[in-house]
């Protein structure tokens, strides 16, 4: 009798277990895709006519693409505001998408870069 309540508590105690793990897989998979859906209105809202491209040369490949500060000053403002990545863009969002952003491909960053410290 006594084993048998050991052998029961341990099933409810391993059915418990696989249940939270699935629900953490589950809501794992959910913010994934709230962070990708964020992501993708932000550079949506930065791109070129409400489309996720680079406005510099069209590049429609997310992976490619991030937020450019318009005016530069990105590193130092995303310290002040202590966010990066998806927490950037979910600080976009909240803050009514303010001005002085654009959607950038990597490429275009780079040379941005490059061009604004005179490298050829
Ligand atoms: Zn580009």
């Amino acid at each position: 009798m006594f084993i048998d309540d050991i052998f029961d508590a341990r099933d409810a105690a391993k059915r418990e277990y696989d249940l939270l793990k699935k629900n953490k897989e589950a809501m794992k998979a959910q913010h994934t895709a709230y962070q990708r859906r964020i992501t993708l209105e932000v550079y949506s809202h930065y791109g070129k006519e409400g489309k996720p491209v680079c406005v510099t040369c069209g590049e429609a490949r997310i992976g490619c693409l991030s937020i450019d500060h318009i005016n530069g000053g990105g590193s130092k403002h995303r310290q002040l505001i202590g966010k990066g990545g998806h927490n950037f863009h979910r600080w976009l969002k909240m803050e009514g998408y303010p001005e002085g952003y654009q959607t950038l491909c990597m490429n275009c960053q780079f040379i941005k870069q490059r061009q604004q410290k005179n490298v050829k």
